[in-house]
């Protein structure tokens, strides 16, 4: 491992200093991802600014309705929280879906955003990986590509983001605060995750040195009622091969408003809008989520091992959506 600079930083304003807008420098919460990334010699900062004493570890009700969630909020703790449970269920089965124990144990909100593809050839430091070393080529799309992208993929990259947590969040709309070194701003969860493009090695629309403070949930009727499901080879401790994130409020027998979100699908969480779109005024039935799935899965490409994951997502959102339509309607 290469050697590093270490130092703590006691508040949000010495973070940011102590950080710089070095592209070489990293913030240390959880460290669940971050130093396994650092051991495989994938991330070699110089310098690591430990967050882990900033005082960003509180759910707070927002003014008008809502939660604000500390960058520094544990996992185990967000999702047993009894107003994310009582009003995000999404949010708090994504997580509980998510990892282990011991790892939601350390694992803080800030950094689930943050953490990198599970792509086996960004891990390998022996294979080409664009993410990984930009220009050096892609192994996945040649390779076992059976965990990788179906929609938002480019040639230069066909990794899909491991978080579930994000998928919830994108389904109900989150937004998230940053500071850095040109001061504090607001990023939707929808803008806040890339698609691969040109430049896969760049995740998030993050800038040199910002570092996340809050997540903030917005009041929502619709969210109160939404579920999570993940679709995986064992039944804990593994990345989703799909998930779907889904919200109904019902008017009588037809859908109000619907709220679609995949995982596992794509470089960033991938929210549906056009089925959501779709499913408004339609009963809830079998037949209305159906139609979502087609429309959601719309210009999906699969490569040699991963085609299956197509019809997957469809029969996950059409089961989410049902499962949830079972306590709605
Ligand atoms: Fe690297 Fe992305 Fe290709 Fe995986 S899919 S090898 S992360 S460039």
């Amino acid at each position: 491992m290469k050697t590093f600079e270490y130092s703590r930083a006691h508040d949000v304003t010495d973070a940011v200093h102590r950080h710089g807008s070095s592209e070489d420098a990293k913030y240390l919460g959880g460290g669940t991802n971050l130093i396994d990334l650092m051991k495989y010699g994938v991330e070699s900062p110089s310098r690591l600014v430990d967050i882990t004493h900033v005082p960003l570890t509180k759910i707070s009700p927002l003014p008008g309705g809502g939660l604000r969630i500390g960058a520094l909020v544990r996992n185990s703790d967000l999702a047993a929280d009894p107003r994310v449970v009582r009003d995000y269920p999404a949010l708090s089965q994504a997580i509980l879906n998510g990892a282990s124990p011991q790892l939601r144990n350390m694992a803080t909100t800030g950094g689930n955003l943050m953490q990198r593809t599970r792509c086996y050839y960004f891990y390998d430091t022996a294979f080409a990986c664009n993410k990984r070393k930009p220009g050096s080529g892609c192994s996945a799309l040649e390779g076992i590509n059976r965990i990788h992208a179906i929609l938002g993929q480019s040639q230069n990259c066909i990794a899909v983001n491991p978080s579930d947590m994000s998928v919830a969040m994108a389904a109900l709309d989150a937004v998230v605060h940053v500071e850095g070194p040109d001061g504090k701003r607001e990023i939707p969860i929808l803008e806040f995750h890339r698609l691969p493009g040109d430049t896969p090695n760049i995740d998030t629309n993050l800038r040199p040195g910002e570092l996340i403070t809050f997540v903030d949930l917005p009041p929502s009727l619709v969210a109160r009622h939404s579920a999570y499901l993940k679709v995986r080879d064992r039944n804990s401790y593994a990345f989703a091969l799909t998930s779907a994130a889904v919200a109904l409020q019902m008017d009588g027998g037809k859908i109000r408003s619907a709220r679609l979100a995949l995982g596992g699908v794509a470089h960033k969480p991938w929210r549906a809008k056009e089925a959501e779109a779709l499913l408004v005024g339609k009963p809830a039935t079998g037949e209305s989520f159906q139609s979502a799935a087609e429309v959601a899965l719309q210009g999906a490409q699969g490569y040699k091992y991963n085609t299956f994951k197509i019809e997957l997502a469809k029969r996950t959102i059409v089961r989410a959506f049902s499962d949830l339509a079972g306590g709605a309607a």
